[in-house]
């Protein structure tokens, strides 16, 4: 087994070598540039979010350009005995090592210049003649996209919670948050992006451009390319954003009341809401609101699970009434627990940037850098019910450390030409709920086996799920094997597959998603 692992690392090295001397030959040291960088490590690049798997790579690539990436992907192409695989690598904010590559070549999208242009439609252009739109590297974050926009009066529509991700790492997935109902996904909102592909080639694809690589990469895991430049739908920004949180005891009014919300997106610019299982996870998720705990925290019964809508208002004009009119009627139609209704004034980019300070204060008590064993699951609305009660059979309440989202989407704003899944609709269901449990393992109360034991009891969830009557799938999924992401694509795994043959044949590419193992 180290044999082997030592001839791997070997390979890659010679195949660098051989990638790297004609340029040492050509060109002097400085000039050399990125190639100079093939042979690092990084211990970044073994790590991530989920701090759960830990892949080491045999060599970092630091791309200074889209051409560096062509060049490694073409090399390897071509040679058809080597069997290094390679990942592209964001902010290394999955969960189970999908940016890692096992003794290959990881590739730091950061590195890439980091250039925005942003392109700002003309007053006088209707929607028809012209949109707003940023030109933006796969490997910037959003955080940057939004700071560099709003300078422009701009943001993009659609968003993700937390905003420290990459560009090409969310678009491989598909990007949701609560704009999604109305917006669709982040990988709704792209107009046209450039691609390398496994075979090293650099396209630009668009909806009538390379159409069939441009859906394929959009919510492709990684599979078929690298993305290395998109181009990013933008709208107007507000100033400001009414944020409101209304509190329920019973789970079926919290549902039918958020599926209200998502009914009025004329008015509604976003809706989320979250279990309230204990005090801690609601003071630790209530950061905008802790001056409104001291009156809420007496409603809650101690030992009940309480549940939290969250909606926002763009508030775009100078006069603040007109917002606050309309949070007042929208208000007035829903059946919160009897004065359990709370709101804030935020900027736009305080809204957005909101889980930085949970980051932050996560940091402080050294509970950011830990294992989360997260599980994220699209469930259609006929088996919300049984899911929910599937979930809370394997959770204790009073002990958990995060947070669990539910909220509803619209089936009709995303694309199905894409490679993102949502599960089955049963008829002409129009809505799916997302459930995030986004979890932390606590390494002083919770060891190797506690970690092990919720990765274990998320697997049975995910599984009992996927069966029938309630039809979930994973969002940012992770199988254990090829078998397993066949059930999970079901009846779109002949396309995904066949995209895979066509732009990644020798299975190059995302070796941490474990779906195609690699082609000799
Ligand atoms: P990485 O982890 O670096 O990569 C993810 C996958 O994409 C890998 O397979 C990688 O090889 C591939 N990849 C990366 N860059 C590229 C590229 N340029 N071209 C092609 N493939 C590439 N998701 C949501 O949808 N909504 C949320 O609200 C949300 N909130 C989150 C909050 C936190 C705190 C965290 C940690 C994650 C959250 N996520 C959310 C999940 C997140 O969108 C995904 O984990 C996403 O992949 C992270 O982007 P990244 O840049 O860190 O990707």
């Amino acid at each position: 087994m180290e044999f082997a692992l030592f001839c791997t690392r070997v390979n890659v090295v010679i195949l660098l070598l051989a990638l790297c001397s004609p340029c040492k030959f050509i060109q002097s040291p400085m000039e050399f540039g990125p190639l100079n960088n093939f042979l690092q490590t990084s211990s970044t690049a073994s790590v991530d979010f989920g701090r759960i798997n830990f892949n080491f790579p045999a060599a970092v690539l630091r791309p200074e350009s889209p051409k560096d990436i062509s060049l490694l992907l073409s090399f390897l192409s071509a040679s058809s005995s080597s069997k290094v695989s390679v990942a592209a690598r964001g902010a290394g904010h999955s969960i189970h090592g999908q940016a890692q590559a096992q003794d290959g070549i990881v590739i730091e999208m950061e590195s890439l210049p980091s250039a925005i242009e942003i392109h700002k439609k003309k007053e006088e252009e209707d929607e028809d003649d012209g949109v707003s739109y940023a030109d933006v590297s796969g490997g910037v974050l959003w955080i940057e996209l939004l700071e560099e926009t709003l300078k422009q009066g701009l943001a993009p529509r659609s968003w993700t919670d937390y905003l420290y991700l990459s560009i090409g790492g969310t678009l491989s997935n598909a990007g949701i948050s609560g704009q999604t109902f109305k917006h669709g996904p982040q990988i709704s909102n792209v107009l046209q992006l450039d691609v390398v592909t496994g075979k090293g080639e650099l396209v630009t694809c668009s909806p009538t451009k390379n159409s069939e690589l441009f859906n394929a990469v959009l919510g492709g895991l990684g599979q078929f390319g690298i993305i290395t430049r998109a181009r990013i739908l933008l709208q107007d920004a507000p100033q400001k954003v009414k944020w409101v949180r209304a509190f329920y005891n019973d789970f079926q009014t919290f549902m039918e009341d958020q599926e209200l919300l998502v009914s009025m997106a004329d008015k509604v610019d976003y809706v989320e809401g979250f279990l309230v299982l204990n005090e801690k996870s609601l003071h630790s998720s209530s950061i905008a609101f802790s001056a409104n705990l001291d009156n809420l925290l007496p409603h809650l019964q101690p030992s009940k699970i309480h549940y939290c809508i969250e909606f926002a208002i763009h508030d775009s004009s100078s006069s603040s009434s007109t917002v606050e009119q309309v949070v007042e009627e929208i208000s007035r139609m829903l059946r919160y627990m009897p004065t359990q209704v709370y709101s804030v004034e935020v900027s736009y980019f305080d809204f957005l940037n909101r889980v930085r300070l949970e980051e932050l204060s996560l940091r402080k008590r050294n509970m950011w850098d830990v294992p989360h064993p997260w599980m994220n699951m699209f469930v259609p609305k006929q088996g919300i019910n049984d899911f929910k009660d599937l979930l809370m059979e394997s959770i204790s309440a009073q002990n958990f450390e995060g947070l669990i989202l539910i909220y509803p989407l619209l089936r009709d704003k995303w694309d199905t030409n894409t490679s993102a899944l949502l599960p089955e609709s049963g008829g002409s269901e129009k809505m799916v709920y997302v459930v995030g449990v986004l979890r932390s393992a606590n390494p002083t109360t919770c060891s190797t086996k506690c970690l092990n034991e919720i990765l274990r009891s998320h697997n049975h969830i995910a599984q009992i799920a996927g069966e029938e009557r309630i039809g979930a799938r994973q969002y940012l999924p992770h199988h254990p094997s090829p078998a397993h992401w066949r059930r999970h694509f079901g009846r779109r795994w002949d396309r995904f597959a066949a995209r895979k043959a066509r732009f990644d044949p020798l299975c190059l590419l995302s070796p941490g998603q474990g779906i195609f193992p690699r082609a000799l």
